[in-house]
C-alpha cells in the first residue's frame, strides 16, 4: 500500500495485486466481512491501516484483491483472479509479499491445537475465533506480545508466555535499541496488558512437548541454556488446550526468487531474503522490493521501504525525474537505516539458536504434507543427498500443498547438521511457477490477451 500510494502520487498508474480479500497485509489486516467489532476492541494499528487503505482510493490506482500472482515471465506477472488467469504488464514491479511464521517441530507439534503464533493471531484478530480456551504462547521475540493481546481481546485465557531468551541477554544490545522510543512504548503497553491480566512470562524456557491423544491437552516446558537446549530435569507441565509457537518469520520470497532476483542469506535469521540496493532495486531491471522479503523488520520499516520502492518504481516508469526521486528518497532512506539497526539488533537477539532444532531426529515428522520423518531425511543425506532439492526428490519432503514452506527450513537445518556445513552453503531451491497452487480450471481460463497496462 505504501509503495502504491507513493508511486501514484508521483504520477504513475498503479495496479495493486493482493491475494487477500482486503489490502493491508499482516499488520493492517482487517476483520473479515460480516464482523462487527466494538471500537474499544480495535487495535492501535486499525486507524493507521484504514487511513492508508483510504489513500488507495486514488485515480491512478486500481486494486485487485483475491488476486494471486503465480509467476512472472519477462515483464509480465501472471495473476489468478476470479477463476481466470491474466497476464499484467508493468514497466516497473514492486514485490512486497511479506513473511510467514517459522514452523518449528517438537514432540506433539502435529496435534490439533498446536498453531503458529501468527495463525493464532489471525484467527483472533480477523475472525474473532478462539484458537483455544486456555493457551500457552511459546517462542522468542517481541511478536509474542501483540499476539497475546489479540488472544486476550478474543477472550482467550493465556496460561503463560514462554520466552526463550533471558532479559540479561538483552543488555549487550541496548546500544542498538537506544532511541527507538515508539517501539519501547508499544512493547510497554503490551507488557502492561499482560501484567494487568495476570499472564506470567517465563524467560529462558521453551516448549518441549505437546500432550494429548487426539488434540492438545497440555504442554511440557523446560528451562533452556543459552543455545536454547532443554535442560534435563527442569520440565514442568501446564494444562492448556492450545499452544502457539512464534520463533520468528520466514520471508515469502518465492515470487522474487522465481523472477530471478538475487538472494542473500542472513546469519541471525538463518534464512534467505531478497538482496536490494538502498533504493530497493533488485538485480533485475525494473523490479523493486519492500517489506519483510528484504529482511524481517516489522511494519514501520516495511512502510519506509514501500515509500522508497514506490519512488524508485515511479522513476523507472518515467513519471518522476531522477533528481526528484533522489531528493524524495533521502528521508525514507535515512529512516530505513535507523529502523534497520533496531531490526538487526532484534534479529541478533531473538534469532533461532541451535537448541531449537534438537528435536529433529528419529520419528519426528518434518514434512507434514507428505508425512516425512527426520530419520528418512537423515538416511537420504547419509546416502549422499546434498541439497533440499535432492531430499525432496528422494523423500517427497516439500512436495505437498505448502510447497516446502513449512518443512524447507527444517530440512535445511538437518542437512547442515548432518553434513557439518554452514546453512548458508545450502542454496535456496529453485522456484518454478506456479509459486502457489492454482486450480487447473483457472489456468485454462487464460485471459492473457486482454492485459492491463500499468505505467
Ligand atoms: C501473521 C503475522 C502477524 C504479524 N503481526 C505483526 C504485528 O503485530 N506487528 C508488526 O510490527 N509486525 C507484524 N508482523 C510482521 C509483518 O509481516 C510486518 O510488520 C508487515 O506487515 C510487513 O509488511 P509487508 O508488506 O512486508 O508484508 P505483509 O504485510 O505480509 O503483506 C504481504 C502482502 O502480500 C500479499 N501476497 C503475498 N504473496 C502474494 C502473491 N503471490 N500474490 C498476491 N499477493 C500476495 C499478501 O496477501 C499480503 O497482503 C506479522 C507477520 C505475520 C506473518
Amino acid at each position: 500500500m505504501s509503495a502504491a500510494v507513493t508511486a501514484a502520487e508521483s504520477g504513475a498508474r498503479v495496479i495493486v495485486l493482493d491475494e487477500y480479500a482486503k489490502p493491508g497485509g499482516q499488520f493492517f489486516k482487517r476483520t473479515g466481512d460480516g464482523f462487527a467489532v466494538a471500537p474499544k476492541w480495535l487495535t492501535r494499528e486499525h486507524a493507521r491501516g484504514e487511513a492508508l487503505r483510504g489513500k488507495l482510493d486514488h485515480p491512478n490506482i486500481t486494486v485487485l484483491t483475491r488476486a494471486l500472482v503465480w509467476g512472472r515471465f519477462d515483464d509480465r506477472v501472471m495473476v489468478a483472479h476470479e477463476g481466470h488467469s491474466k497476464s499484467i504488464y508493468g514497466k516497473a514491479l514492486v514485490i512486497a509479499t511479506g513473511a510467514y511464521d517459522r514452523p518449528v517441530a517438537f514432540p506433539g507439534w502435529t496435534l490439533p491445537g498446536v498453531l503458529t503464533a501468527g495463525g493464532a493471531q489471525t484467527l483472533a484478530k480477523s475472525q474473532w475465533v478462539k484458537p483455544g480456551r486456555r493457551m500457552l504462547l511459546a517462542g522468542a521475540g517481541p511478536f509474542l506480545l501483540p499476539v497475546a493481546l489479540s488472544l486476550l481481546r478474543a477472550d482467550v485465557s493465556i496460561a503463560a508466555l514462554v520466552e526463550a531468551t533471558r532479559p540479561i541477554e538483552w543488555l549487550p544490545h541496548l546500544g542498538s535499541l537506544w532511541g527507538q522510543w515508539p517501539r519501547f512504548s508499544e512493547a510497554w503497553e503490551y507488557k502492561d496488558n499482560l501484567r494487568r491480566t495476570g499472564v506470567p512470562t517465563l524467560y529462558g524456557h521453551k516448549i518441549v512437548r505437546a500432550l494429548g491423544e487426539k488434540r492438545v491437552e497440555g504442554a511440557v516446558i523446560a528451562k533452556v541454556d543459552r543455545k536454547w537446549r532443554a535442560i534435563p530435569g527442569s520440565e514442568r507441565t501446564i494444562e492448556v488446550d492450545a499452544i502457539a509457537t512464534g520463533y520468528g518469520f520466514l520471508a515469502n520470497i518465492e515470487l522474487a526468487a522465481s523472477s530471478g532476483c538475487e538472494l542473500r542469506f542472513d546469519e541471525h535469521a538463518r534464512t534467505w531474503f531478497v538482496k536490494c540496493t538502498p533504493a530497493m532495486a533488485t538485480n533485475k531491471a525494473g523490479v523493486f522490493v519492500a517489506g519483510e522479503i528484504t529482511g524481517i523488520g516489522g511494519s514501520a520499516l516495511a512502510l519506509e521501504e514501500g515509500r522508497i520502492a514506490g519512488l524508485s518504481a515511479a522513476e523507472f516508469a518515467g513519471t518522476l525525474t531522477a533528481h526528484a526521486a533522489d531528493e524524495q528518497r533521502r528521508q525514507p532512506i535515512w529512516q530505513r537505516a535507523r529502523l534497520e539497526r533496531f531490526a538487526n539488533a532484534l534479529n541478533a537477539l531473538f534469532g533461532p539458536r541451535p537448541g531449537l532444532w534438537e528435536f529433529l531426529t528419529d520419528d519426528m515428522t518434518v514434512c507434514r504434507c507428505e508425512e516425512v520423518k527426520a530419520k528418512e531425511i537423515a538416511a537420504c543425506i547419509a546416502n549422499g543427498a546434498t541439497t533440499t532439492k535432492s531430499i525432496k526428490d528422494w523423500t517427497r519432503a516439500g512436495m505437498g500443498l505448502c510447497e516446502g514452506r513449512i518443512c524447507r527450513g527444517m530440512v535445511g537445518e538437518i542437512l547442515a547438521r548432518d553434513r557439518d556445513v554452514a546453512l548458508c552453503s545450502i542454496p535456496f531451491p529453485s522456484v518454478r511457477p506456479p509459486i502457489k497452487p492454482v486450480p487447473f480450471s483457472t489456468l485454462l481460463q487464460d485471459d492473457s490477451q486482454s492485459e492491463s497496462i500499468a505505467s
